[in-house]
């Protein structure tokens, strides 16, 4: 079937939908982009912290196999994001992150040291395969345990047993999502149709019937390739389609608040409190901080194919509460967050839908939530359904999904 032959239909304007919509159309297809939002790339790939993993916090996958993928994905992150817009990733990365062993951790750093060290291992053998370097910048990652006498400058040690300074970075998810978004509406064949929900994809023939929902009134179009990548609607819509997942799973809602006011680099320490239910602080230096503090930013768990709509049901005051009570808890560990000067307007309290294999918390050792391996596309004949399981994989995934279509992989 040639290019002029190929009706594709590309469900969900998140970072998936939008970075494959921009592949496609390069590559000389016009594409259906379906969102049910007023506006595309505003849900989990504009609320998140924008870590680009090194693998790093996936030490509970004994075999390995998540650090490995989230490795490959780190490596095309920027590299492929330039395929669809200009970017520099010096404008766009948060300051290193600090690995911050805390209290009552399910690992201590003498467990976790062999684990970074097999990252860095890994990263030098993908680096010279793949020919990339980590955000386009870094030839070498490290994660170096840091003298006990050196911590107490970054965290309060009556919470943090130890800390590694690593060369992890996050990137900063609403400059990304604003250049996407630019990009999208500046492609003209790529037809972006937002506040249309899609309902269900059935099969007719040889081909694929979309039916949806625009402000009540009911369509329907028959495509050629249907690709499946709305992430909190991707069950829902599987299941019209009779593919069930494959594994038992879980919906959360997270706060990742942002403080949006300019940073210096040594204002705030980038921490990631690891192993369990922890949280992070994020110095995206001129673009602002990220903070999430999971027992009280977690605030939402749905085992249903679709959670419920967590994004409306919060109002004003509860999140500005979930905020405070949040940056209290991490400005007891991280010291520095009481000095940052900021306004009620200056914060961003916003969530987020994670959907991932498993349903027991990560406060457990035998969570599945620990590992995030089994994620991807499942292809069944021209119906693709593409879990990304993390921000970190999106353009790597974006690329393989073309290239599926096109039959090369
Ligand atoms: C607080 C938080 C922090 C995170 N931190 C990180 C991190 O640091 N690093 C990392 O790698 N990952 C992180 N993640 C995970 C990451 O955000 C997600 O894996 C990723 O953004 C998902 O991208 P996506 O394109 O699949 O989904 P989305 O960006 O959510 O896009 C899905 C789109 O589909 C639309 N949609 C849903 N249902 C329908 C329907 N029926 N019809 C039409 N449209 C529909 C939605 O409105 C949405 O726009 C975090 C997530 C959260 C919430």
């Amino acid at each position: 079937m040639n290019k002029i032959n190929r009706k594709i239909a590309v469900l969900g304007a998140g970072g998936l939908g939008a970075c494959l919509a921009l592949e496609l159309s390069q590559r000389g297809y016009q594409v259906d982009l379906y969102e049910e939002h007023s506006e595309p790339i505003k849900k989990a790939s504009f609320v998140n912290e924008g870590k680009i993993h090194l693998g790093f916090i996936y030490a509970m996958d004994k075999e390995f196999h998540t650090s490995r993928e989230m490795i490959i994905g780190a490596l095309h992150f920027i590299s492929n994001l330039k395929r669809w817009v200009e970017i520099n990733p010096e404008e766009v990365i948060s300051t290193p992150f600090n690995y911050c062993i805390h209290k009552g951790s399910l690992m201590n750093a003498e467990e976790l040291a062999p684990h970074y060290q097999k990252c860095i291992d890994f990263y030098g053998e993908a680096k010279t395969f793949y020919k990339k370097k980590y955000l386009d910048l870094f030839d070498t990652i490290d994660a170096s345990l840091l003298p006990r006498t050196k911590i107490d400058g970054i965290v309060n040690p009556e919470y943090i047993d130890d800390v590694f300074s690593t060369t992890e970075y996050s990137v900063e998810p609403r400059t990304i999502a604003e250049k996407l978004t630019a990009a999208l509406l500046a492609t003209t064949s790529i037809n972006l149709m937002v506040n249309t929900r899609v309902n269900s994809v059935s099969k007719i023939d040889s081909k694929l019937k979309v039916s949806s929902t625009r402000e009540e009134i009911k369509m329907e179009e028959v495509y050629t390739d249907v690709v499946n990548s709305t992430w909190n609607g991707l069950l829902e819509i599987d299941r019209t389609m009779g593919i069930e997942p494959i594994n038992s799973w879980s919906h959360r809602y997270k706060f990742g608040n942002k403080i949006l006011i300019p940073l210096k680099s040594d204002e705030l320490p980038s921490c990631t409190m690891v192993q369990g239910p922890f949280g992070d602080t994020v110095n995206f230096k001129g673009k602002g901080a990220f903070m999430s503090w999971y027992p009280i930013g977690r605030t939402g768990w749905s085992e249903q194919d679709r959670p419920p709509e967590w994004d409306q049901m919060y109002s004003d005051s509860e999140r500005d509460d979930i905020f405070l009570r949040s940056f209290k808890e991490l400005s007891n560990r991280i010291p520095a967050l009481d000095n940052l000067k900021f306004s009620p307007e200056d914060v961003s309290p916003v969530g987020g839908v994670i959907f991932a294999l498993g349903n027991t918390d990560v406060d457990k050792h035998e969570s599945k939530l620990h590992t995030r391996h089994e994620v991807g596309i499942r292809t069944f004949t021209n119906y693709h359904s593409v879990n990304t399981g993390k921000y970190t994989l999106i353009p790597y995934l974006a690329v393989k999904v073309a290239d599926r279509l096109e039959g090369i992989d």
